[in-house]
């Protein structure tokens, strides 16, 4: 039981992250809160979660937090949204399981592999065993919906345009 809990709260703790982050997300681009918002939300939901759940396969098939869970399988996954305007969301859901696996666990993963089988991750990040993880799964979401909102509301821009007319330029 103790053996597989860890590998379990870390799925769940994928899930949560997506799952909170497709909600955050349908508000931020369909702000209404009525019938559009929830469109919204599982439109991008359904393949934010397929992508979140996506590079943990090679615990089965490769090296985990290796074979699926490097730079060249995003950029991949890029490439494959630009030429076939396809998998867009889940490609976000492959990204933010890779935030949450640095930023969220102590043990990170192997940006570069293959090439460089290096694990990279954040002193801040919490074991994926302790009750924190999900107080830690919790924040990284928050933190990437204010950055995506940043994005979204280019919030930057509006700002410097803001100051720039206080002071007549
Ligand atoms: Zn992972």
């Amino acid at each position: 039981m103790r053996g597989y809990l860890p590998l379990l709260m870390n799925k769940e703790g994928h899930v949560l992250n997506a799952v909170l982050l497709s909600i955050g997300l349908g508000y931020i681009l369909e702000p209404a809160g009525d019938e559009t918002t929830f469109l919204k939300i599982l439109e991008v939901g359904a393949p934010v979660v397929l992508g979140a759940l996506f590079p943990d396969v090679d615990t089965a098939f490769g090296k985990h937090r290796k074979t699926l869970h490097n730079l060249p399988v995003l950029v991949g996954f890029i490439a494959f949204w630009l030429h076939f305007e396809n998998l867009a969301w889940v490609w976000l859901g492959i990204l933010t399981h890779y935030v949450l696996d640095v930023a969220g666990s102590k043990r990170g993963i192997a940006l570069f592999y293959p090439v460089w089988k290096k694990e990279f991750g954040l002193p801040i990040g919490v074991t994926v065993s302790s009750e924190r993880a999900t107080m830690a799964t919790a924040l990284v979401t928050v933190a990437e919906l204010a950055l995506i909102a940043l994005l979204v509301y280019r919030v930057p821009l509006s700002a410097v345009d803001m100051a720039r007319q206080s002071v007549g330029l």
